[in-house]
């Protein structure tokens, strides 16, 4: 495979060749030391580990030792490693650090001319005595325990300056582990891969969406066990300081749990005890806590992936490789134990409390469910998920397992948007009434909404989900006509009231439906250019199944009232209509006296990417909108917006009242999540994020035969799957075994379409390029799974 990065290696210093020291080398270093310190050298060794570093006993019998610069290291970084050793110093953990030993000329680093154009960075330190933490045997308890409170020290310390130079990043920064996330697919082992993408998107679900809030300070960052030293069973020196940087300061403690953790029978009760010792000297605050298990998976995750990097650079180099041997071990056993109960050990000598038994809950729940419950309300999965959080594109079970959620267009800009959240909480606190008196919120949202409508949609009606905007719409429809009949669309739902059942073919059609429409509803084609009667997705298929509308219209004893459609079809099979579509139905319709209805319950409010209206894209401006779902981020809302005109002929005398439609709080959230629309650019991110996926998605028709089709705009995709590519016989089967398998690997999916193998994809509008990019490989592996 080739490699695509940029891998930025320490240089290393050409002359000194993998534990050759030549007479060469050797003298230069005699040199440099005599030129630059004014000392005689006497001995010389590489010291273990990746980096350049020798240790050196000079004439005199001092121990010190020589680091030579990358040319990625500056004199900021150097000066910030300096601090930061004094400060640890000022912890009074009584360790041995690495002092810088200053040049003749008083410099933290010399800049010797080694001749031929060459000059050498080095710096010189205090040698720190002592046996490695990873060559030291397994650690008791004390040690463990000691390990914490001196890490909890270090970070009291570290905690009370902050220092410019140290907010800078490099590729061990566990607040940006996700930066390896790609390497996954060089590790060769599907199983590994597997636990590999697991790790990942645990700590990109439940540890990066919380660090920005969690303190911050100078953190030495790389506590790992080459380089904590003990002497005489206690730990008595840390070297090493070069990593350091800004971070949430509980990266420190997540760095140490990961190499504590190696080796180890018993590697969350060790590292339970550091955890203990640290909580002891700096308390963890309850987001720390829930942090740490899935940092500690980063972090693994990190030597993992760039280990399986740098094998692709250079096989040969053991000293790469030392700890992805171990680290693989660790993994394994970490991904079979949930995140929950892992955090639940960890925390185990805190005075946190545990949780109950996340089976027992489930259990418990279900059977009340069953009977309080009626059996006519289905559960996803068939080993359904208990949700205890959702944020942004996320949702977590009760074993703190994280689900990205792909399917719900609800939680439009994200699950618990704080913002939407905020709204609803003030305004709940403040008001909430009725539209029979005057507040500003009611007339506020409406212009606002209004506002992004076409001139002449400028009258609102609020309502309460959208199987109710879909009735009123229908309503102003019948009024304003004075005709009952309608058209839909094949394969189509617009909600759960009677009425709505019978005009949804979807459920009258469907199991347990009556099987035929009523007189008065007119079931069209559904316009799917890939397997329906018309191929294809231009004009000449839009316009033909345009004329299956007229000829519908033609055959209608009775005028019709109403086209009434999705802009692009969810239930149907996420199917976008073929171009000239719409535009054809539309003049049909309006030529036979008839309104056009378009539902944006599933498709409206940017979700399309190009537009903020997915009729937008279709050329159409229809006389009558319905939304739903997004409208309130998951508050129930629905809205209708029609003309003037069409409105006022709605005005029979009879009131329209809805106790709960357009109430102050339902206003202050739908402006809430308008204003996160705009001010997040989500629109145009989903026709970004939207793009990378439905490409990526395509990339993999070529590699597996059973994707059909990949359909979409922005965040609105669709994936069929088929047995045969000429037949296109269905695979129902294997879309559900997809849905399964991708549950397991932290997705949420469903399935949509009149045979349920199209795996419909419509996230939160604030989904990464990161989850994208996971979805496609973990995609890509499944797929390749499924004949299996
Ligand atoms: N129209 C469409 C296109 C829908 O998908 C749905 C719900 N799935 C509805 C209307 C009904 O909305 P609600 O469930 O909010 O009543």
């Amino acid at each position: 495979m080739p490699c695509t990065r940029n891998i930025n290696e320490s240089p290393r210093v050409l002359w000194y060749k993998s534990g050759d020291m030549s007479e060469q080398t050797r003298e230069l270093i005699t040199a440099l030391l005599d030129s630059e310190y004014g000392l005689a050298l006497n001995s010389i060794s590489k010291l273990p580990g990746e980096n350049d570093n020798f240790l050196i006993t000079t004439e005199d019998g001092r121990k010190v030792v020589l680091k030579f610069a990358g040319d990625g290291q500056d004199r900021d970084s150097f000066r910030l490693e300096h601090l930061a050793v004094e400060l640890a110093d000022e912890a009074g953990t009584g360790l041995d650090l690495p002092r810088i030993i200053p040049t003749s000329t008083d410099g933290l680093m010399a800049e010797y001319d080694a001749g031929a154009g060459r000059v050498l960075n080095a710096r010189l330190f205090e040698f720190v005595e002592g046996v490695a933490w990873c060559d030291a045997g397994t650690a008791g308890v004390e040690q463990l325990r000691e390990l914490g409170r001196i890490l909890g020290r270090l970070d009291l310390e570290f905690e009370t300056e902050d220092h410019p130079e140290a907010h800078r990043t490099h590729r061990w920064d566990l607040a940006r582990a996700s930066q390896h996330r790609g390497l996954v697919r060089f590790v060769n082992d599907p199983d590994r891969r597997r636990i590999l993408e697991w790790s990942f998107h645990l700590y990109g679900a439940s540890a990066v969406p919380r660090l920005a809030t969690l303190p911050h300070s100078l953190i030495h960052a790389d506590a790992n066990d080459e380089n904590i030293l003990l002497r005489d069973g206690r730990i008595a020196g840390l070297i090493d300081f070069g990593d350091c940087l800004h971070n949430p300061t509980v990266c420190e403690l997540a760095i140490a749990l990961a190499y504590v953790m190696l080796d180890r029978s018993d590697p969350l009760e060790a590292a339970s005890e550091v955890v203990t010792g640290y909580h002891e000297v700096r308390p963890l605050s309850e987001d720390e806590f829930e942090v740490l298990f899935p940092l500690v998976c980063g972090r693994l995750s990190v030597t993992v992936s760039v280990a399986a990097e740098r094998r692709l650079i250079d096989p040969e180099r053991d000293d790469w490789f030392l700890t992805e041997k171990r680290a693989w071990p660790l993994l394994e056993t970490l991904f079979d134990i949930d995140p929950a109960r892992a955090s639940e050990i960890l925390m185990a000598g805190t005075d946190r409390s545990s949780p109950q038994d996340p089976g027992q809950v489930t259990g418990a729940l279900l059977d009340k469910r069953r009977h309080y419950i009626s059996g006519a309300l289905s559960l996803a999965y068939d080993d359904p998920l208990t949700i205890v959080r959702g944020r942004g594109q996320y949702l977590y079970d009760n074993r703190g397992r994280p689900f990205l959620d792909l399917v719900n267009n609800v939680c439009h800009v994200g699950h618990c948007h704080p913002r939407v959240v905020e709204a609803a909480q003030k305004q709940m606190a403040m008001l909430n009434t009725n539209t029979r008196y005057i507040y500003p919120g009611l007339t506020e949202y409406a212009e606002r909404l209004c506002s992004t409508f076409p001139e002449g949609l400028d009258t609102c009606f609020l309502v309460n989900s959208g199987t109710e905007a879909n009735e009123l719409a229908l309503r102003l429809a019948w009024t304003h006509t004075g005709r009952r009949d309608l058209l839909v669309v094949d394969g189509a739902y617009h909600g759960h009231t009677s009425t709505m059942i019978d005009i949804s073919p979807y459920k009258f059609m469907g199991k347990g439906g009556p099987g035929k429409a009523k007189p008065w509803v007119h079931v069209v084609p559904l316009a799917d250019g890939y397997r329906g009667k018309y191929r294809g997705c231009d004009t000449a298929a839009g316009e033909a199944y345009g004329s299956e509308v007229a000829r519908v219209i033609d055959e209608s004893e009775s005028p019709i009232a109403a086209f009434m459609s999705e802009s692009l079809l969810s239930c149907g099979g996420q199917v976008i209509p073929p171009a000239g579509y719409m535009e054809s139905v539309f003049r049909h319709v309006h030529g036979a006296g008839g309104l056009c209805i378009l539902d944006e319950v599933q498709v409206g409010f940017g979700r399309v990417g190009t537009h903020f209206w997915a009729f937008e894209k279709l050329g159409v401006v229809p006389d009558i909108i319905v939304m739903g779902k997004p409208i309130g981020n998951g508050h129930p809302m629905g809205a209708v917006v029609t003309t003037r005109e069409i409105a006022e002929s709605f005005v029979t005398g009879m009131e329209f009242f809805s106790t709960f439609g357009g109430n102050p709080v339902s206003c202050a959230v739908g402006l809430a999540v308008l204003d996160v629309i705009r001010d997040e650019e989500l629109q145009g991110h989903a026709l970004e994020i939207g793009g990378r996926l439905i490409e990526g998605l395509r990339g993999l028709m070529g590699e597996h035969e059973i994707i059909g089709d990949v359909r979409g705009a922005g965040l609105f995709i669709g994936v069929e799957l088929v047995r045969d590519r000429g037949t296109l016989e269905p695979a129902e089967s294997e879309a559900e075994i997809m849905i399964n398998r991708l549950k397991s690997r932290g997705m949420l999916l469903s399935t949509d379409g009149p045979f349920h193998n199209v795996i419909k994809i419509k996230p939160p509008m604030v989904l990464t390029a990161d989850d994208v990019d996971m979805v496609v490989r973990v995609l890509d592996d499944e797929l390749g799974r499924i004949s299996t």
